[in-house]
């Protein structure tokens, strides 16, 4: 599924409504440069999941755990592999009631489990971005 957004809520909406529709477990790989609206669609996701906090980038933890097994990672600062080694990200990996959400995931290719969901960013203009959502 490929989705033009025209603006920052039109993308949160996107994430609320995917939110709502989820089951457990759901590892979802969010691909895309800085700005493409990865965390903002994370914010709308968090919504639809029933989380009343607001998400932020997390930015100098790589993880961050919300009510209801929401785990949100970004390894905009992790360069490879064997820098994410030991951030814990097996154990939710295996984790049967989480919701895990990884911005960046592209930095981790090789360690990602097979069930994923895949979801691109592109930045096409000021406030357009286009979500293309593998499998959904
Ligand atoms: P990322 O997490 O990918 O670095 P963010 O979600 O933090 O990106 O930032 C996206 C920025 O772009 C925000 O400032 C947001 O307001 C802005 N923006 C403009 N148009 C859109 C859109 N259509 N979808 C998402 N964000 C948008
Ligand atoms: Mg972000």
């Amino acid at each position: 599924m490929e989705i033009i957004t025209d603006n920052a809520q039109q993308t949160q909406k996107l994430g609320e409504k995917i939110g709502r529709s989820l089951s457990r477990p759901e590892i979802l790989c969010l691909y895309g440069d800085l700005g493409s609206g990865k965390t903002t669609f994370l914010q709308g996701l968090a919504k639809g999941l029933g989380i009343k906090k607001r998400i932020t980038s997390p930015t100098f933890v790589f993880m961050k755990q919300y009510q209801s097994s929401f785990f949100h990672v970004d390894l905009y600062r992790i360069n490879n592999v064997k820098e994410a080694k030991g951030l814990g990200l097996d154990e939710i990996f295996n984790n049967p009631k989480a919701i895990v959400a990884i911005e960046w995931a592209e930095r981790i290719k090789e360690i990602l489990p097979k069930k994923r969901t895949d979801i691109y960013f592109d930045y096409v203009s000021k406030n357009q971005r286009k979500i293309n959502l593998s499998g959904c």
